[in-house]
């Protein structure tokens, strides 16, 4: 039995059928998991899921969005992870969706690199793959590397390597026509070619990248641009998950913050989640997410635990060519946390959105950004 049950703990499974009826939403909820012998679970929580923005834009056949379908599944009796990675399969699978899996925008050379990593709290374990090319659902294959391996990152021609072992389809090109033309066009601006050096290569390619989306060639959140997904179920289960195509044209072999525990995701399943989406770098020397979940641990809410967390990173910011004309980050930071009480929070640079879906259902709400305005003026 778990040392640390409290007054809150309860007892559920069989004998709870009776009075399932009277119960609220969150606690009816446990009924529609399978039913089995009486287990006892610490508290209940309402089931909740939160993402970056793009969870609420991608469908699937049926109408759903990430947020929504990973919410169904939960409410269901799904495992939190499964659930939560049905959800994101909707935009990895999107072809208009040019920062998440099919037809994200490539590296520099032109091929689709995928970065991953899931956690799932209960169990203890985590998987991830960086620059995997050819497979549409790196979240998937993130997965299978938590539960069929030994290890936790598995990256480039290994990762692939070991998709197509287990029966992922292997595709010879994740571009899309227009991911495709993006990069052309951002490959005739910078006529790389031209820039034998990698430290004038990549700042020209970052110039004409950022360049392309003050032009509206490019969405600004799908040049950085992930999902990260989390999700608590009645139980108090924590998961998440975060994939993404990465930096826009970055240089080949390049993974951000999204597939590195601690950066682009955290789970701690007595404690809470964090996850992020943007600047990669900016967060990975900061390890942030595991800086919030540490927060949390401390006492602080999401919000507060977040913003902290900002506030670091502003304060690491110093080098010049980061900084925009106010002296704060030029880059976009996004960080979505939730607690084991339910309790969430979108915290941002500067002022973005999330998705949510509750039992109200799903919808947008605002960050809390750490700045006013916007990371260029
Ligand atoms: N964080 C991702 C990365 O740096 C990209 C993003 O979220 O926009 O690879």
């Amino acid at each position: 039995m778990d040392r640390k049950m409290n007054r809150r703990d309860f007892v559920v499974g069989g004998a709870m059928a009776g009075v399932a009826a009277t119960l609220p939403g969150s606690l009816q909820a446990l009924e529609l998991a399978p039913r089995g012998p009486a287990v006892i679970v610490r508290s209940a929580v309402k089931p909740l899921v939160i993402s970056a923005a793009n969870g609420m834009r991608s469908r699937d056949a049926a109408g759903k969005s990430a947020v929504e379908k990973a919410y169904e599944m939960i409410v269901g009796g799904s495992d939190v992870l499964d659930a939560l990675i049905a959800g994101v399969n909707i935009i990895e699978l999107d072809p208009k969706d040019t920062s998440v899996g099919y037809g994200g925008l490539p590296n520099a050379d032109g091929v689709v690199q995928l970065d991953s990593s899931c956690m799932h709290g209960p169990l203890k374990r985590a998987g991830g793959v960086a620059a995997i090319e050819g497979v549409k659902t790196p979240s998937q294959v993130a997965r299978a590397v938590m539960n069929e391996t030994d290890n936790h990152l598995l990256v480039g021609a290994g990762a692939q390597d070991f998709a197509r072992r287990l029966g992922f389809e292997i595709l010879p090109d994740l571009n899309t026509p227009e991911s495709r033309r993006l990069w052309l066009e951002w490959k005739r601006r910078t006529d790389s070619e031209h820039y034998p050096d990698p430290k004038t290569r990549a700042t020209v390619g970052m110039q004409v990248g950022l360049q392309m989306v003050r032009e509206g060639l490019i969405e600004a959140e799908h040049y950085y641009g992930t999902i990260n997904c989390d999700g608590i179920n009645a139980r108090g289960d924590i998961c998440g998950v975060t994939t993404t195509s990465g930096l826009a044209f970055k240089i080949p072999g390049r993974t951000g913050d999204s597939p590195i525990l601690g950066a682009g995701l955290y789970v701690d399943n007595d404690i809470g989640a964090a996850g992020s989406t943007g600047r990669g770098e900016a967060n990975l020397y900061n390890l942030a997410s595991f800086l919030i979940v540490e927060n949390m641990r401390r006492g602080m809410t999401p919000k507060d635990a977040g913003l902290d967390a900002l506030r670091r990173i502003k304060a690491n910011t110093i080098e010049k060519r980061l900084l925009n004309s106010r002296g704060n980050p030029n880059f976009y930071l996004n960080f979505y946390a939730l607690n084991k009480r339910g309790e969430y929070a979108g915290l941002s640079m500067y002022p973005a959105r999330f998705a949510v879906c509750d039992e109200r259902g799903s919808r947008l709400e605002d960050t809390v950004p750490l700045l006013t305005g916007s990371a260029t003026d």
